[in-house]
């Protein structure tokens, strides 16, 4: 079988993180609250991630959030959960850091390193992250270009870190029918770029509502990305973070089914370009 879409220039580098593999040819799904809000509410979402099958467990301790009201997160309090979740469950986990001394307490405890999409260009902050020894999520600036992010990404490479895995959370656009408009082109375009990572969809940021989360999952999926990050939670009208766009573990475990089911279609399209 042929396709258009995934032909001979696609190239696929591949970030091992302790030996898993993404951007190879498995779906990588990375699942967890937005935020660690609590031991007990951070280990029953992370059971029900290792039950899924997953292999990455998300949740920020550190929150850069829009509002100085809002919740800001845990800090160090939440990543010896995260800790915790590793140990228990045997999952890889990312969090994300804000500065450079955050940077410094992730790299103790996490596996992957989330830049988010308000530090994308924090150059002091990137250069860190390419001195250090973790892979690193690096998330497009809500306004950026390709080649803005591109060049964010090099400012890790260039100082010795060739592990990045970008990742798609939709960017600023005129509509108000969703949070962000996620931009699935970015896909196809990083995949034909010179400069070659992993592109991982987040379809939860993306939108920022609850019912779009499932159908743009399967589309980034369908659109090639090697992988999705989406916020659950067991109780999202009850999180403190971002509730309104985290699946319930039933509507995960059924965007979980489906999107795999497209990416083994794909998959051996992908495996052969
Ligand atoms: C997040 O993933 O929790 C997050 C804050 O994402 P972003 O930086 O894309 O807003
Ligand atoms: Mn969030």
């Amino acid at each position: 079988m042929q396709s258009a879409t995934f032909n001979g220039s696609r190239k696929k580098s591949i970030v091992s993180v302790g030996g898993i593999e993404i951007g190879g040819d498995t779906l990588t799904i990375m699942a967890g609250p937005c935020a660690v809000e609590s031991n007990e509410q951070t280990l029953r979402i992370a059971a029900a991630v290792f039950e899924s099958g997953a292999q990455f467990f998300r949740g920020g301790a550190y929150k850069p959030r829009t509002s100085p009201y809002a919740f800001q997160g845990l800090e160090e309090e939440g990543l010896i959960i995260l800790a915790e979740v590793r140990e228990r469950f045997g999952l890889k986990i990312v969090t994300e850091a804000i500065d450079e001394k955050s940077l410094e307490l992730v790299e103790q405890y996490a596996d992957v390193i989330q830049i988010g999409t308000r530090n994308m260009e924090n150059g002091a902050l990137l250069r860190r992250a390419g001195r250090s020894c973790l892979p690193v999520l690096l998330k497009r600036g809500m306004s950026a270009s390709v080649e803005e992010w591109l060049q964010a990404a090099e400012c890790i490479t260039s100082q010795g870190n060739p592990n990045v895995i970008l990742c798609e959370r939709g960017i600023r656009t005129f509509t108000q029918h969703s949070r962000n408009t996620l931009d699935l082109a970015v896909v196809p375009a990083l995949q034909k770029s010179e400069i070659d990572f992993p592109v991982i969809v987040d379809p939860s940021h993306g939108t920022g509502k609850r019912f779009m989360v499932h159908p743009m999952a399967r589309a980034g999926v369908a659109v090639g990305a090697d992988g999705i990050i989406v916020d659950i939670h067991d109780r999202p009208e009850q999180a403190l973070c971002d509730g309104e766009q985290a699946l319930d573990f039933a509507e995960y475990n059924l965007m979980l089914k489906e999107v795999r089911a497209i990416h083994q279609v794909l998959n051996p399209v992908l495996a052969a370009a």
